[in-house]
């Protein structure tokens, strides 16, 4: 538990959590500041698709917030 808890503080989670106004305690996930959806797509010009893992990713350079990671689809490993 401490572990992990060392880790988040590590890979820079006090600014994510700054920049959230500290609504959430970052425990979700190590890859802040990505929403996590079923179904992707591309919200301005910005946004392109990345592959990371094997998963796609949306990327935006103009809008962070539009960053979304495609929901582990456990159905593509079959
Ligand atoms: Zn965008």
């Amino acid at each position: 538990m401490s572990g992990i808890v060392g880790r988040l503080l590590g890979s820079g989670s006090q600014l994510a959590r700054s920049l959230l106004g500290t609504a959430q305690l970052p425990i979700k996930e190590s890859a802040a500041g990505f929403k996590v959806k079923s179904r992707l797509k591309l919200r301005c010009r910005s946004c392109y698709f990345t592959r990371v893992d094997g998963r796609l990713h949306v990327e935006c350079n103009e809008h962070p917030r539009h960053k979304t990671r495609e929901i582990y689809n456990v159905k593509t490993l079959w």
